[in-house]
């Protein structure tokens, strides 16, 4: 067909779709089009015509129209009608317009109208047509977009077209507004060159914009100039993501005229739109300030075997010192979120392994097989004497083995013991050869355990009658007391005494918890600072309030609110204290006890770990929390105690140096709170508690180096109810090391030993110095013959892990209730003893525990990396976990089952993790053929189950990929090197479900 313009408009006026297909599919060149287009009237035809089409159209036709050479066309045409001396605005209106909405779409389009002379042509078009609105805003138009490209922005700034566009901008007025608003978008495009900013910026357009904006602000009283002071932020917006642009325009009072401006905007709901962006510019703009301290690096250091304490002063290789980098990051929360969720789902799929090999083929053991007879120890159940015991009715176990440590001779007290072993440093060792810790900076806990802190012990004297009613029950209980410090076996034992007390007067009964066992299980622990303290909730216990929670209802604008009272800070200072309150390096700190004083906060206790707090105003508080012990970094669990509050009053507190890039702080989840008074009122409670809840991004910086990495801001606000009180806060229910081995001894003796063979040992000390705990559970064969021994020795294996993460101590009271309800008379739990032989190790990371870090051990590493190779010395109990599973894979007992409990900090529910080479392959878009490939889909029957019987357990968040970056994990390493085909990463929420009937509930985590 020949295409010439008259059939082409005549085609389309008939409304020929064939033609217009055809048009935007053929070879049909634009610029041959317009060259035929001679005259005016076909010209003009064409271009509406064209209009027409391209605004009908998706996208696509834009598109085709410049790979087609459509931008370049339009370029000429306006090239030879825009020279004439006069020329003809009714055809070079719609071209203008069509250049602009063409050129929005190519990114090309500065450097074609550089090559095509569009660029002094337009500058002179603007120039000469200022005094008509129509053509003066279609030439702004194209200058917008040509200067989308740096390099034409440039140009077009060093032909004075800066200039000539700022002074287009006039002051308030309630004509052209069009016009207005295209001219000062202009503007802000040039300003994509950081020439443009500079020259802006020396020729004092920065505060005559601001200028400008102020009146424009408070004239247009009826709202109808907007769009104009939106064009002025975008401007502002532009020039501040240059370091000199966004020191101009703060020195030039920017954020108070914002902030100003944004308190008036607050009242009137039309001007919402201008709120959102000037709170966001606002943020931008605050001054980039480091955490104040004095290193990033963790208050507690830990000299490990064999290295030099300043390994870890070296800068990670992102580290930069000083200078803070010209970011233009975006600060927009959900944008990041939603950037960051986009990286992680890219990533994902990069990040499958693909190589079959790989996938497929077992690595050789990482250690020679003389290594793994050590192991044996581990299964004492199939060498035990069931025959002699069955016929034993005591309790009283014979079974201390000479290897057996602290766990076995403690197991083989009789029930309901208080004595303990003498106070000696304890140093397991429980292999010849095995790591020990060297002489570290562990110290032991003094028996100061129960310490006589004013605050905790405030607590009991002024609960009102309670008091009088405390020192009677002191004196006639003064027998019981002498006798049970001879029990303690020191006789000194003052604050046991006290705690005696309280238990007296207080009664406290939680399952599987006894104040005095916590106490002699945290007087062996070891902590890198000595701890010398005990927390309230730890030693005292905790049941969880009735009844399911409904989630935090999220109020809006709670953020825009929190962060305008941090933007407050740099404007106003009549309110600001900014006075540190407490520094864990700093014992110095005193502050008389009267009130109103401020706060006092605490944490030297196991698991606690906040670093300093500083009074920033009467009732506002920020909280910095200690980075892992060798570590400058991996902040996000915390726990504290706090006193001295005035109750009914709402404190702020804003833990500022949190790093995960979203939280479940922003969907419903709020702090823990437990109360002293509560608690000894009968209210043993960690509650969840706090209002005005949200987490965004701040601008602290750390204190040397790594600019780039973004702190964020947990803030809540907290109304204590009591005048004298000691509370703790805590990122979710503490659960402690020394918990844990208190737990273990309840347990052991909660069980009925003639149908529970429960057995606790030690896996191997920790570089501190610290036992982790190796429980065996089973069932004890119903009789002495020959075939129930044989089967008791052939039931399978499941091995349990947890705590891998110290921050994740919700996954420690997942394993509280399974290791409870697999020794309970539940028939189930009958029966899965009587089928399988469970080997738990529920806390692989105590050192990580016990001083309060987040993610890592005493050597800086996340140990859930650390599987492939684990160093024996510097990850002790991945090299022996590892160990003993490669001796069950060498008698050949391979675990039918390997768990590893993890928390969520972003996802609800309860989910597994597996490994399947055929859903990675599948999920990567491999061109591996799998239908050869065999896989038992056995590793899916376990999710399918729970997702039948367990209304927390999310099918849908399961998935089975094997991801290159977690090659070294727990999941992945068992279920390669040691062929446990369900294996397993059980993740569990931090916060609650969203689906089924506990949807928008937080089921407290200890019924999960
Ligand atoms: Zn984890």
């Amino acid at each position: 067909m020949q295409f010439t313009v008259k059939n082409f408009v005549a085609c389309l006026a008939t409304g020929c779709s064939h033609l217009t297909r055809h048009i935007l599919r053929s070879e049909w060149h634009f610029s041959l089009f317009f060259q035929n287009a001679g005259d005016a009237d076909s010209t003009l035809n064409v271009l509406n015509i064209l209009d027409e089409l391209l605004s009908a159209g998706t996208d696509r036709r834009i598109d085709h129209m410049i790979s087609k050479g459509g931008s370049e066309a339009l370029l000429n045409a306006l090239v030879k009608n825009g020279s004439r001396s006069s020329p003809d605005f009714t055809i070079l209106l719609p071209i203008l317009y069509l250049v602009a909405k063409v050129g929005h779409k190519d990114g090309a389009i500065g450097k074609k109208a550089e090559e095509a002379g569009a660029v002094i042509l337009i500058l002179n078009l603007l120039k000469n047509n200022i005094q008509h609105a129509r053509r003066a805003e279609a030439c702004l138009l194209v200058i917008q977009v040509f200067a989308a490209s740096v390099s034409t922005a440039k140009l077009i700034g060093s032909l004075n077209g800066q200039d000539i566009i700022y002074h287009f901008i006039p002051h308030y007025t309630t004509m052209n507004l069009q016009v207005i608003k295209a001219s000062i978008h202009a503007f802000a495009a040039l300003l994509s060159s950081k020439d443009n900013i500079s020259s802006a910026v020396s020729k004092g357009y920065v505060s005559g914009l601001l200028l400008l904006y102020e009146e424009w602000h408070s004239k247009d009283t009826k709202h109808s100039a907007i769009d104009v002071l939106l064009a002025l932020l975008h401007c502002f917006y532009k020039i501040t993501r240059s370091a000199v642009g966004r020191d101009t325009f703060v020195s030039q009072g920017g954020i108070q005229l914002l902030y100003h401006t944004t308190q008036i905007s607050l009242l009137n709901k039309c001007l919402e739109s201008l709120v959102e962006s000037s709170i966001q510019l606002m943020r931008c703009c605050l001054p980039r300030t480091p955490l104040p301290l004095k290193s990033d690096l963790s208050a507690y250091c830990f000299p490990l075997p064999g290295r030099q304490h300043d390994v870890f002063m070296v800068a990670t290789s992102d580290e930069r010192s000083g200078e803070i980098v010209d970011d233009d990051d975006d600060d927009d929360d959900d944008k990041l979120e939603e950037a960051y969720q986009e990286t992680q789902s890219k990533d994902n799929d990069d990040d499958l392994e693909t190589d079959l090999n790989k996938l497929c083929l077992r690595p050789a053991p990482d250690r020679p097989k003389e290594l793994l007879l050590q192991y044996s120890r581990l299964c004492p159940e199939l060498a035990h004497d069931f025959l002699e015991e069955l016929d034993l009715s005591s309790q009283e176990s014979s079974s201390s083995s000479s290897d057996d440590d602290e766990a076995e001779n403690c197991n083989s007290l009789p029930p309901h013991s208080m004595r303990e072993k003498n106070n000696n440093e304890f140093i397991s060792r429980t292999q010849k050869g095995m790591p020990g810790p060297t002489k570290s900076g562990a110290c032991l806990l003094k028996a100061k355990d129960f310490n006589s802190r004013s605050g905790i012990l405030n607590t009991c004297s002024p609960v009102g009658k309670e008091a009088t009613v405390a020192r009677m029950e002191a004196k006639s209980s003064l027998t019981n007391d002498k006798q049970k410090d001879k029990e303690e076996g020191n006789g000194k034992c003052y604050n046991a005494t006290i705690l005696d007390h309280l238990i007296d007067i207080h009664g406290v009964a939680i399952p599987y918890h006894e104040p005095n066992m916590y106490r002699a299980a945290a007087i062996k622990t070891k902590s890198v600072p000595g701890f010398s303290t005990l927390a309230f909730p730890d030693i005292w216990g905790q049941v969880s309030p009735s009844g399911n929670e409904p989630m935090e209802p999220r109020k809006p604008n709670v953020q825009r609110q929190k962060v305008l009272e941090d933007i407050r800070r740099f404007l106003t200072y009549s309110d600001i204290i900014n006075q540190v309150v407490f520094d864990l390096e700093n014992s110095s700190l005193q502050f008389p006890h009267d009130k109103p004083g401020p706060l006092r906060f605490f944490s030297s206790f196991e698991c606690g770990n906040l670093r300093k707090a500083i009074q920033v105003r009467r009732y506002e508080y920020d909280l910095i929390l200690n980075a892992d012990v060798n570590c400058s970094q991996h902040t996000q669990w915390f726990y504290f105690e706090v006193s001295n509050m005035v109750p009914d009053v709402s404190y702020r507190f804003n833990i500022i140096n949190c790093e995960k890039s979203n939280s479940q702080f922003n969907y419903g989840m709020q702090p823990m709170l437990y109360s002293v008074r509560d608690a000894l009122d009968g209210k043993p409670h960690w509650q969840r508690s706090g209002t005005e809840i949200c987490y965004f991004r701040n601008y602290f910086v750390p204190v040397r180096g790594r600019p780039r990495t973004p702190f964020y801001t947990l803030t809540f606000t907290i109304t204590f109810k009591y005048n004298e009180d000691v509370c703790y806060l805590a990122y979710h229910y503490p659960y402690t090391y020394s918990a844990l081995r208190a737990h273990l001894r309840l347990l052991h003796r909660s069980i009925d030993p003639r149908k529970v063979y429960f057995r606790e040992q030690i896996l191997c000390p920790t570089l501190a110095g610290n036992s982790c705990p190796f429980v065996t559970i089973t069932a004890c064969p119903p009789s002495k013959c020959y075939k129930d021994i044989h089967q008791l020795r052939n039931r399978p294996c499941i091995v349990l892990t947890c705590r891998v993460h110290p921050g994740e101590s919700n996954a420690s009271w997942v394993m509280k209730g399974t290791l409870e309800f697999l020794c309970s008379s539940d028939p189930i739990a009958q029966a899965l003893r009587e089928t399988f032989v469970f080997k738990i190790i529920p806390m692989l990371n105590p050192d990580g525990v016990i001083n309060g870090m987040n993610r890592c051990d005493l050597n800086g590493e996340d140990l859930n990396r650390q599987w492939c190779q684990p160093d024996p010395i510097l990850c002790p109990t991945i090299y022996h976990t590892k160990g003993f599973l490669y001796y069950l894979n060498s008698i050949k007992r391979t675990p039918l089952v390997f768990c590893d409990y993890h928390g969520h900090s972003r996802k609800k529910n309860v989910f597994l993790y597996g490994c399947s080479v055929k859903e990675t392959l599948w999920q990567s878009g491999s061109t591996v053929d799998t239908a050869r490939l065999k896989e038992d889909p056995g590793y899916r029957t376990i999710a399918k189950n729970l997702d039948c019987i367990a209304p927390a357990f999310s099918f849908n968040s399961c998935n089975y990929m094997v991801e290159k970056s977690r090659s070294a994990t727990a999941r992945i390493v068992v279920w390669k090197e040691l062929g446990v085909l369900r294996s397993y990463t059980m993740e569990s929420t931090y916060n609650g479900f969203d689906q089924g009937i506990y949807k928008a509930q937080r089921e407290p985590v200890l019924d999960i």
